[in-house]
């Protein structure tokens, strides 16, 4: 049994993303190590590195679907270690405050706590309210494996080009399509099988795990979401094999980074 996502409503979508992640947010840590063996750790610091957050200076970022905190988390470190930047902020977002809740215990433990280094907001990705998060406000919005959970990612892009400044970066990571055949029907064999179980036994909730990879299977192809992107307003560069930087594949395309600048 599971929710044939290909079926239900848009609205209804909403409501059942909603409790997907209010019903996996205390083992959500635990099992995205369990489920990547570790590897979403690898792929979220190449994302981060890939932004240099700090590098020219402080920025304010905003981190979409931003759940526990993993990406806020890089990005504040990143600019510390690297540029000694003590100024970069992050606003984390998500539309789950079960998911904001464990981000905010989390960062309890970090120097950032109690600090304008980081906020938690509840909001809607396709709908930012305009009074608290105004245009043209950040430098930097990333949105790490969030984008297709959305019911309407134009309207995500949409946004997310509202409220960033002139010349700030719009930055994804998320599952992609693979590219070698082979590679791929492994990978698809692993995905269907062993990660509703790993849901089932570590999570007590297979349904829930057996959504995420359908929307896995779901998402546009790397030149697809870059022309999306492009569609958006934002400048991208090398639309069509991704190699003037319109997007960057991960272990073979499993995940994908894509950029656009706001112009
Ligand atoms: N970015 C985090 C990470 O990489 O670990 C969390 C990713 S988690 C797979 C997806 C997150 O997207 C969940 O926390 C969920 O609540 C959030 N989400 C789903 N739909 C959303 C929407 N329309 N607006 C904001 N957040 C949303």
């Amino acid at each position: 049994t599971h929710f044939g996502f290909q079926t239900v409503p848009e609205d209804t979508k909403e409501s059942l993303v909603k409790n997907v992640f209010s019903s996996v947010a205390s083992s959500y840590d635990v099992m995205n190590d369990a489920m990547s063996l570790g590897v979403h750790r690898l792929w979220k610091d190449e994302f981060v590195g890939s932004l240099k957050p700090g590098a020219k200076g402080p920025m304010r970022c905003i981190d979409l679907a931003g759940g526990t905190g993993d990406i806020a988390l890089r990005i504040l470190d990143y600019a510390r270690e690297k540029h000694y930047d003590r100024e970069t902020s992050v606003d984390v977002v998500d539309i789950n405050p079960e998911m904001l809740k464990e981000g905010f215990k989390r960062f309890k433990q970090t120097m950032y706590h109690n600090t304008p280094q980081v906020r938690f907001i509840e909001s809607n990705a396709q709908d930012l309210h305009k009074e608290q998060f105004p245009d043209n406000t950040y430098d930097l919005y990333t949105i790490a494996f969030g984008i297709r959970n959305c019911t309407s990612i134009p309207d995500v892009l949409k946004e997310a080009y509202r409220v960033l400044k002139p010349g700030g970066t719009f930055a994804c990571l998320e599952f992609s399509k693979v590219e070698n055949p082979l590679f791929g029907a492994i990978y698809d064999q692993y995905s269907f099988s062993v990660i509703p179980m790993l849901g089932s036994i570590l999570a007590g909730d297979r349904d829930s795990y057996q959504y995420l990879v359908e929307s896995i299977r779901k998402f546009p192809s790397q030149p697809d979401f870059a022309q999306m992107i492009a569609d958006a307003g934002f400048a991208v560069g090398g639309m069509h094999d991704g190699k003037g930087g319109a997007w960057t594949n991960l272990w073979n395309g499993i995940a994908c980074i894509h950029k656009g600048v706001k112009l």
